[in-house]
């Protein structure tokens, strides 16, 4: 049997970047000559199999024919006779398919390291469209390669929009297209898979949502780049370059989905855009089977960024009311992600991205007041139950009553 690296390991090297996890080809052997050496089989009827020691993943070479719909819908051959450029060809992109054995000497049939050198995501065969996954992938890639000046190759392009219009992508399942998504929107430019899914029609069938926001415009004096779809990459793009995490960039891409529903009478005005959202926010979390984090920062964001924006001028009933609905005395982390989100919805504002954002630092000192009301001394006061709540609502009222006048002065 002969071994070779495969995929993002040769690609990364290639490119000089670090190599975090390896993927292996096996040509010219069995099943049984794997289990024989002690490799351990993932799953049932599918070649690929971990190293006993490293636990990397070693597939046998394979072919695949497309035999139904979405992914479930492939027929694997695995034998022994199957060639490297066999199993090259059913790669996704030409840079993806390039193999290496021990002494480094390369296999590279379908031109990955033209592509590479051209800055070109290129698929590798028509087969492309067998797997709408793909897509997903592509623009996935897109984004972590966009600074080294990777752009989607036009004949891509439009496979991508062939299968978006084909109704494939429906075909995924909400945990592949989660992964992807999720992936994609930690890499440093995950503005440019949305871009890219855009560019394709794919985003119109997996977020319509998100799509209604391109063409969408707000008012110029707090928003000077107009176009809601653009703020939101701005956004995104801030998190990045803030290094957020990844419920804040999900809350950061949902934020002004309400924006999508204002009557265009209503334009450039978006009245209670916050509100009418929700219903948005939340369909798109349950398509998508997002972690519950995920979910409750994203609607907890959509219900209440303007809040935020506008946190100095709040009465301090509606503070508390804010503080009590993160329920920030047993979430402050939540309550910290929402703050961070805000202040990227600030910063995702054209020739604003360097503005201060005062709201941060009050917003948190608001936190720390209402929470400093110890509830031992209402104890001792004899307050239970229902009455014990108000009372520490009323202290807390006044703590934040305390906190605004000190921290207008
Ligand atoms: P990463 O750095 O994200 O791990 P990768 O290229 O190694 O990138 P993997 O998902 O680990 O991506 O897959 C390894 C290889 O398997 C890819 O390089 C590609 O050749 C192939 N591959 C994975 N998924 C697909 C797919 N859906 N369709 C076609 N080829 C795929
Ligand atoms: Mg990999």
């Amino acid at each position: 049997m002969r071994i070779y690296k495969v995929g993002g390991a040769v690609r990364d090297r290639l490119l000089g970047k670090p190599v975090t996890d390896i993927d292996w080809v096996v040509v010219g052997a069995t099943t049984e000559e794997m289990l024989a050496k002690g490799f351990r089989p993932v799953g049932a009827d599918f070649p690929v199999f971990l190293h006993p020691k490293s636990g990397e993943e070693y597939a046998l070479a394979r072919t695949e024919r497309k035999s139904g719909r979405g992914y479930g819908g492939f027929t694997f051959h695995a034998n022994p006779e199957v060639t490297l450029e066999e199993d090259l060809i059913r790669r996704d992109l030409t840079i993806n398919a390039m193999a290496e054995d021990d002494q480094q000497n390369l296999t590279d049939p379908y031109h990955g390291q033209r592509d590479l050198e051209a800055r070109l995501l290129r698929h590798v065969s028509p087969a492309f469209a067998e797997d709408p996954l793909r897509v997903l992938r592509v623009a996935r890639f897109a984004a972590r390669y966009a600074a080294l000046g990777f752009t989607v190759a036009p004949e891509t392009l439009e496979l991508m929009r062939q299968l978006s219009e084909s109704g494939e992508l429906e075909a995924l399942t909400p945990e592949r297209s989660w992964k992807e998504i999720s992936r994609a929107l930690m890499e440093d430019q995950p503005q440019v898979f949305v871009e890219v899914l855009r560019a394709c029609g794919a985003l119109k069938v997996l977020m319509p949502e998100v799509d209604a926001l391109f063409g969408v415009p707000q008012p110029p004096a707090h928003h000077p780049e107009i176009d809601t779809g653009a703020h939101t990459l701005s956004v995104l793009q801030q998190a990045a370059t803030h290094k957020q995490p990844l419920t804040v960039r999900w809350a950061c891409l949902l934020h002004d989905l309400g924006k999508g529903l204002t009557p265009e009478e209503e334009w450039p005005r978006h009245i209670a855009h916050e509100f009418k959202g929700l219903k948005l926010i939340k369909a798109v979390n349950e398509r998508f089977k997002v972690p519950r984090d995920c979910q409750e920062l994203a609607l907890l964001v959509g219900e209440y960024h303007t809040h935020g924006h506008r946190a100095l001028e709040l009465k301090p009933s509606t503070l508390l009311e804010l503080l009590q609905s993160f329920d920030v005395y047993r979430r402050p982390q939540r309550f910290e992600e929402f703050i961070a989100a805000c202040e990227m919805d600030a910063r995702g504002r054209k020739g604003l991205e360097s503005k201060n954002y005062p709201q941060a630092d009050y917003l948190r000192g608001a936190a720390t007041a209402a929470r400093s009301v110890a509830v031992q001394p209402l104890l001792e006061k004899g307050f239970k139950g229902p009455e014990l709540g108000e009372a520490i609502k009323r202290e807390r009222l006044k703590a934040l009553k305390a906190y605004k006048e000190t921290a207008s002065t």
